[in-house]
């Protein structure tokens, strides 16, 4: 999530300075090149949500939107039949990704290219199954369901992992940081009820343990941190965006009752 927070921040930089914006994309990019995952999650979940998707044979057409550097793509290609194709709009996430899928010797059937989730070229009722793991908040969580629906066959799935709030209410200043960083996260029961006022039937939801977040994605940056501001000592920009990450942390350790991720699955209907 920090990942938007600091696109959002740049993209109004952009608007001031062109080259500021680029160059601290491209710093945010080799951060997150740095770790398997920009995202919470882990092997586990992903079987976990795979488990409920029945059907899929040789011939399904799966497709992986924000894929990143491909964590999970590559637990899906291992355990799912068909062709995986994953999206971002990072190139150098998505070489990566195709370097750990011939490494992998997947690259067969799982392929990385580079687009975006808002502009997609595929045909109506060409795929069987839409995934999407911590990144649907780019476009938003009720855009993203009704807008890919139609490239889905009938009958098939979309598997989305969003922030959500798991009470009713929460302390002001969890309350604030999310308003700021994206204000449509919302309740598991809304989201379900978003899902199915979509057009799917909401097939099942559960939490993300907290190892997710913890081992998975903080631990690991931390390791990243300390040689991303080695060799951006000074540099006020990549300062600031780690100091970002800090918090976001820290808030996470804080707050953690009151939100996490959540994984929804649908069937089209
Ligand atoms: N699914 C991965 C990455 C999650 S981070 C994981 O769980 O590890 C969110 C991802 O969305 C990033 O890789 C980012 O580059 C990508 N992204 C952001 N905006 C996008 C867009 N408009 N289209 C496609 N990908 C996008």
């Amino acid at each position: 999530m920090v990942f938007t927070n600091a696109i959002q921040n740049n993209i109004i930089m952009s608007n001031e300075i062109k080259s500021i914006h680029e160059f601290d994309l491209n710093l945010i990019c080799e951060y997150y090149s740095a770790v398997d995952r920009q995202g919470p999650g882990s092997e586990e979940i992903t079987l976990k949500a795979l488990s409920f998707i029945e059907g899929l044979t040789d011939d399904s057409r799966i497709v992986d939107l924000g894929c990143g550097t491909g964590g999970q793509t590559m637990t899906l290609g291992k355990h799912a039949p068909g062709t995986i194709t994953g999206i971002d709009i990072f190139e150098r996430f998505i070489n990566l990704f195709n370097a750990q899928a011939e490494k992998m010797n997947l690259n067969n059937r799982v392929k990385g290219v580079i687009g975006s989730m808002d502009n997609l070229s595929f045909k109506e009722e060409e795929l069987d199954l839409i995934w999407s793991e911590g990144a649907i908040y780019n476009i938003g969580f009720e855009r993203g369901l009704k807008e890919w629906r139609k490239y889905l066959k009938k009958d098939g799935y979309i598997a989305v992992s969003e922030a959500s709030w798991f009470t009713e209410s929460r302390p002001a200043e969890i309350e604030d940081f999310w308003m700021d960083a994206y204000p449509e996260i919302d309740t598991i029961p809304n989201n379900v009820a978003v899902m199915q006022k979509a057009g799917y039937v909401p097939v099942a939801s559960f939490i993300l343990p907290e190892y997710c977040w913890i081992e998975n994605f903080f631990v690991p940056q931390e390791k990243a941190r300390i040689a991303f501001l080695n060799k951006y000592k000074g540099n006020t920009a990549a300062e600031e965006f780690v100091a970002n990450q800090v918090h976001e942390e820290k808030l996470y350790h804080k707050y953690k009752e009151y939100y996490g991720y959540v994984f929804y699955i649908g069937k089209k209907i």
